[in-house]
């Protein structure tokens, strides 16, 4: 028996910092009203923006999926997995993001680290804002090659440290719109730091996908072409509905992909039946748009409502919603009293955010209601209130 010491030292570690993470078990399909550990509860935590990840349309795209092209994709796509609802999927991804080709893999933690670790490597540099999501952040790590963070949103810092890179090959790395946080990059300046240092740019906007542009083409797909950025990633399991993930860019840089990334060879392809409930997504995000302005008018509605009971929001304009708590412990507090209410907020905390910036990650979806929104917004005045009252007593 290997010696356990040092996990146990590091569990108990977790537990006394107020780190332990445990997931909630749901007993019921996702949605805005979930059931939770066996109690109704209203949801503000999941990425499912557009409310379609249980939507019957693509239940029967999965089962009608399934019953023709089977449960098993049987191999990786470079030996016999690839099917027809794969490739339709890459073409029809590539023209929603304007972008000449895709490729698909089975989750975004995955498509970045193809995307990274193929383009880069020992002798080459990559620079990442300090909030990137951490699949970006593990990509660049592992690459090998030279690693740099800089200050969050901040290109003068970034631009200081391009200026003392080297000869080897760069690559810009940000999240388009920041996963914990819900500001955005600036792309328009990454794109102009890209091309005056002749680096590779990419974006993933896992975030953004779905949600934000024109036909919810996402915050860089149809703004910004693929001769600024030049890699543009994104997970099909939050907006979409969905599941599995994609690289999309010029077909040549597509084509090196294929050939290299060993993220896409060495891997199972996902089913097909999973690829025909994206392609049904897709559909639906064209033939209803009323969902993004239905979460927009949401968002408006609980920063209105946010902003006049004086509860410290981030500034973000995005379906992410945090409400800054800084301490652990309290973080963990207001989550566990909201769940009593009826609540589900995750509490976030280091090392998914900085030490000292832990948080309520309040999401928001099309599907929320007004009073939804409102009853939130009284639990946490509430408890705004109780801790107040409680720190003039002490
Ligand atoms: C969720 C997320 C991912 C990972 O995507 P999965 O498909 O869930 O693996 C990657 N990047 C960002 C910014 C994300 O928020």
């Amino acid at each position: 028996m290997p010696d356990l010491a040092f996990i146990e030292q590091a569990l108990a570690e977790r537990q006394k910092q107020q780190l332990w993470r445990q997931p909630p078990l749901l007993d019921s399909a996702q949605g805005t009203q979930i059931r939770c550990q066996g109690r109704e509860m209203i949801n503000f935590s999941s990425n499912d923006y557009l409310g379609l990840a249980a939507d019957p349309r693509l239940e029967a795209a999965l089962i009608a999926g399934a019953q023709r092209w089977g449960t098993g994709s049987g191999a990786s796509h470079q030996v016999c997995g690839h099917q027809q609802p794969h490739q339709e999927l890459e073409e029809r991804l590539a023209d929603l993001t304007g972008r000449e080709a895709a490729l698909t893999f089975s989750s975004g933690y995955l498509a970045n680290l193809a995307a990274v670790q193929t383009l880069i490597g020992k002798g080459g540099e990559v620079y990442q804002d300090k909030l990137n999501h951490a699949s970006l952040l593990d990509a660049g790590l592992a690459s090998g090659a030279r690693f740099r963070r800089y200050r969050h949103l901040d290109s003068s810092h970034l631009k200081g440290l391009l200026e003392k890179s080297g000869s080897g090959r760069r690559l810009l790395v940000s999240d388009a719109v920041f996963s914990m946080d819900g500001d955005q990059a600036e792309v328009a300046e990454l794109a102009r730091l890209a091309e005056a240092s002749q680096s590779w740019l990419l974006l993933d906007d896992a975030h953004g996908l779905g949600v934000l542009g024109e036909e919810g083409s996402g915050l860089v797909g149809r703004r910004f072409g693929s001769d600024q950025v030049h890699l543009l990633t994104a997970t099909l399991g939050k907006a979409l509905g969905s599941a599995g993930a994609f690289i999309a860019g010029d077909r040549l840089v597509i084509d090196y992909l294929r050939q290299f990334a060993r993220q896409y060879i060495y891997t199972t392809a996902q089913p097909a039946a999973q690829a025909c409930v994206s392609l049904k997504a897709l559909d639906l995000l064209a033939a209803e748009p009323q969902r993004r302005q239905d979460l927009q008018d949401n968002l408006a509605f609980f920063r209105h409502g946010a902003k006049a009971l004086g509860l410290p929001l981030l500034p973000s304009q995005t379906a992410i919603q945090p409400l800054l708590l800084g301490d652990n412990a309290r973080a963990l507090r207001w989550s566990q009293a909201l769940k009593e209410s009826g609540f589900l907020v995750m509490a976030i905390r280091p090392p998914t955010v900085p030490p000292g910036t832990a948080r309520l990650r309040i999401t928001l979806t099309a599907k929320h209601r007004y009073d939804h929104l409102a009853l939130l917004l009284e639990a946490l005045a509430e408890l705004a209130a109780e801790e107040e009252a409680n720190s003039d007593v002490g």
